[in-house]
């Protein structure tokens, strides 16, 4: 846990202890509304009225606090009075600091400064400075926060505000502690001397407060140092203290104090209760925040006493409320505990999850400020002009409520906000101390376990994926050569059912680590120009045999006025729609499948439309999870991974669009995507797809060529040959099965390419490549020999040591005839 955590509650501190305890909002609304009084007296009234609604003696209503303050200003600015105008905006800055808005607040102070540095308002000077200490203690920066907080104690000493000088103080104190600097000691120990002199002169509840819990602070951090004996308990704040202190027992700090007594006790129905009564109470303060406090205090007690499914509860709700006011230090503090709870409860995924997240909001801690600044400097003046109306409105209706608070309900207000701000404030920084070593031992533990997986899991995809993609790649390769030799024609069918078999392995293959590669953040999406039409005519070649098969129509309509070039990823659109198109042939007995093109607001439209069997509405978001079908069934009567949806939705978002569908069971379901379209500069299609015409007339241009094959398997050597002379004529082909062969045979012969295989015994393709090229350099060759990899592996890593070696390009295992021949074609092609 960070220094920083709940540092927001400290906002409170100032007003806590800088406002008059007696404040008789009448007589202010007398004097402040009276014109025939002196306009120091009225300045004086509304700005004491602003710092009454700021929550001290009933719910705050900051929004009436600011109004307040900006009426204040107005009225100081018509008489040019610099020392009202200066506090003016120092009260405003304040309502942006209490509403976590803090470079705006940071920018008040400052302006607040310098205008009473003009007029020597020393007071103001100190109260600005602390503001911005507290700012930089939100912000996490101790380091510019400390200087801040002994400026404004230095001052507030030598103007008599001692309660001011010991908050500040107290402030370096804490601020000290989240360091581990011993400092922090000496700093509470003369906090403690100051509010223990203002107690002697006049004994107030507050202060005795205030002195019980520094006293008890004080304790725990001599005992940290080793100062003092290990002698009291740990706790801030007692029941006992609590009681000598006259704090009313239904008051929300008593009752969660009792709810911990009795979850000592191990009366767990009591403790609950008090628990629910301390949140029900904490709620009419209408301050969520607070309320997040009070939820997770009770979340904290269950959690020390392993009672970790009573615990869970309070964490999540109090989740909702952090997350609502976006309070990320707070939200990273219940994600940690509530990564410690799931953990606890075997609750192993959503544990991982809660990990994540706490991380996450970690790293967006730094960040914080400055995203904020940049998104609030938009919003601000709107939001601004519209509080003040709305201000105005409520105004009437503010003041009749307000008429009927009782004097004894100011009191336990009083208590509410100002001793739960401090306590939970310093209990929390007390608790943070206990366990900050502790977390971050675990958390770093923890990442480092994740990351070591991630890296296995990785490695183990790596040699999976090799090992079956050799077998697969002979499997493959030997159909090719059995369909083009003469065959008896009842072999036809089986030759064709291989077919099949063989390409849909390669797809889950090519899934499953699609699906790691994008979970590790390492899919890497192409923007290149592409030419949509014939992408789609690529996937209605590839699929129209499985369409025709099963009767059915397969049909695409690209609409008028979309453009033929559009920047993308031609092999991931073209990923999504086989994937799409393919589930809607797989799902339709009878009509049709079609692929429709359209766009609309800048994004390019793709519907898959077919008459098939559809899916229920329940099912319309979980069949895009991974491995989820619609049915149990499913993959019973029609096989499959559950994959490919998610696989495409991932693709999508990747490209920053959406997927979702439409669709009703025995009438057919659309699927629906839509990508932003970006329109290239120039005209060039770099990818289109290839038929097979083509590939001959590619192979045909290159005539007499010389190959040799570096591959160690006999099966891919088979393969390669046959593929080669099918294509090229006159080719000649040696083979050898490593690479010091391959290096012997290019330096006694002249070929104009190399196939190399990567691994093979003896020298692999890597060293073999290098000495090649090394060679070619000492005799001063012009000329580069083309080298191209062929390779089972297809991770980056793998593909990056390929062009590190000085290969010119790769050719994956199994390939497609065109991923083989259109490679030694561009290499080869004058
Ligand atoms: P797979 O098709 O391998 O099972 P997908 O992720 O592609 O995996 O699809 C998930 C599930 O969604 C399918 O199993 C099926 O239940 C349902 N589904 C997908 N497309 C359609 C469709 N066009 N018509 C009916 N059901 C579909």
């Amino acid at each position: 846990m960070k220094p920083k955590q709940f540092a927001f509650l400290i906002s409170s501190l100032i007003f806590v202890l800088s406002v008059n305890a007696q404040t008789n909002k009448d007589s202010l609304w007398a004097t402040w509304s009276d014109e025939s009084k002196p306009v120091i007296d009225r300045l004086e009234a509304i700005g004491n009225m602003s710092k009454d609604a700021q929550g001290m003696y009933r719910p705050a209503n900051l929004d009436t606090a600011y109004y307040h303050a900006q009426q204040q200003y107005k009225l100081a600015e018509t008489h040019n009075n610099k020392k009202y105008m200066g506090r003016a905006l120092g009260s405003q800055g304040s309502y942006f600091m209490n509403t976590q808005r803090n470079s705006k607040a940071h920018e008040l102070f400052k302006k607040s400064m310098a205008i009473s540095e003009e007029v020597d308002d020393q007071y103001n000077i100190a109260a600005s400075s602390f503001n911005i200490g507290i700012i930089y203690f939100k912000q996490s920066n101790p380091g510019k926060s400390i200087p801040q907080f002994e400026r404004a104690a230095s001052i507030f000493e030598k103007i008599g505000e001692t309660r001011l000088q010991g908050a500040a103080l107290s402030m370096i104190a804490n601020l000290y502690a989240s360091q581990q600097d011993e400092r922090s000691v000496e700093y509470l120990n003369s906090a403690v001397i100051i509010f223990e002199g203002l107690l002697k002169k006049d004994d107030n509840q507050r202060d005795r407060m205030m002195v019980t819990m520094m006293k008890n602070q004080l304790n725990s951090l001599s005992k940290k140092y080793n100062l003092i004996e290990d002698t009291t308990t740990d706790s801030l704040i007692s029941a006992d203290d609590l009681e000598k202190l006259n704090v009313p027992p239904d008051a929300p700090i008593a009752l969660s104090k009792a709810g911990e007594q009795a979850l000592v006790k191990g009366d767990l129905t009591k403790a609950e209760d008090n628990f629910n009564e301390s949140i029900k109470q904490s709620e009419e303060l209408e301050n969520k925040t607070v309320t997040a406090a009070y939820l997770i205090a009770a979340g904290q007690a269950f959690f020390n006493n392993k009672q970790y499914s009573k615990a869970l509860p309070y964490f999540q709700k109090a989740l909702v409320l952090a997350n609502r006011q976006e309070i990320l230090e707070m939200q990273g503090q219940i994600y940690a505990y509530l990564y410690e709870i799931h953990h606890k409860l075997g609750h192993h995924r959503q544990a991982l999850d809660m990990f994540q997240k706490a991380i996450k909001i970690e790293d967006s801690i730094v960040n914080l400020e400055n995203a904020k600044a940049i998104i609030q400097l938009k919003v601000e003046s709107d939001y601004d002009k519209q509080k003040a109306i709305d201000d105005l409105k409520n105004e009437k209706e503010i003041a009749l409520q307000e008429a009927k608070t009782t004097s004894q309900k100011r009191i336990s207000w009083a208590i509410g906000i100002g001793l739960l701000l401090i306590s939970i404030l310093a209990y929390l920084i007390f608790n943070r101390l206990k366990e900050t070593r502790k977390q971050k031992v675990i958390i770093e533990e923890q990442k480092k376990k994740v990351e070591q997986s991630e890296k296995f899991k990785e490695q183990f995809l790596a040699n999976m994926s090799h090992e079956i993609r050799t077998p697969m790649h002979a499997i493959s390769g030997m159909i090719n050569i059995l369909e083009r030799n003469n065959h008896p024609k009842s072999q036809e069918v089986f030759l064709k059912a291989m077919r099949t078999s063989s390409d849909n392995l390669v797809v889950i293959l090519n899934d499953v680590l699609d699906l790691s590669k994008i979970e590790a953040g390492k899919l890497d999406i192409e923007s290149i120009s592409l030419n949509l039409e014939a992408v789609v005519e690529n996937v209605i070649q590839i699929l129209k045999y499985k369409a025709e098969e099963k009767g059915l129509i397969l049909s695409y309509k690209i609409a008028d006025d979309v453009p033929i070039l559009v920047m993308g990823d031609p092999t991931r659109l073209n990923q999504i729609l086989i994937n799409l198109v393919g589930n809607a042939i797989k799902f339709t007995e009878k009509g049709h499948v079609d692929i429709l093109v359209s766009t609309a607001n800048n994004k390019l439209n793709f519907e898959i439309k077919d008459t098939g069997i559809g899916i229920p509405k329940a099912k319309h978001e979980s069949i895009f999870g991974a491995f989820e079908q619609a049915k149990d069934s499913t993959s019973r009567y029609y096989g499959g991974t559950g994959l490919g949806l998610n696989i495409s939705k991932q693709l999508v978002n990747l490209q920053h669009g959406k997927i979702w569908i439409e669709s009703e069971e025995n009438k057919g379901s659309s699927f629906f995507f839509e990508l932003p379209i970006t329109i290239p500069e120039d005209n060039a299609v770099s990818q289109d797809f290839i038929s097979e015409d083509q590939l001959k007339t590619m192979a045909e241009s290159l005539k007499d060529i010389r190959i040799l094959i570096a591959e160690d398997n006999p099966f891919n050597q088979m393969i390669a040959r046959d593929d080669l002379s099918y294509y090229f004529k006159n080719v000649t082909i040696d083979t050898v099965e490593n690479g010091a062969l391959a290096i012997e045979k290019f330096k006694t012969n002249a070929y104009d390419l190399i196939l190399m295989d990567v691994q093979m015994p003896e020298t692999n393709g890597f060293e073999a490549t290098k000495k090649i090229r090394n060679i070619e350099q000492s005799e001063n060759k012009g000329t580069k020999i083309p080298i191209i990899a062929m390779t089972a592996s297809l991770l980056k890593t793998e593909i990056d040591n390929c062009y590190n070696a000085g290969m010119n390009n790769y050719i994956p295992k199994p390939y497609k005839l065109e991923e083989l021949i259109v490679p030694i074609f561009n290499a080869l092609k004058s």
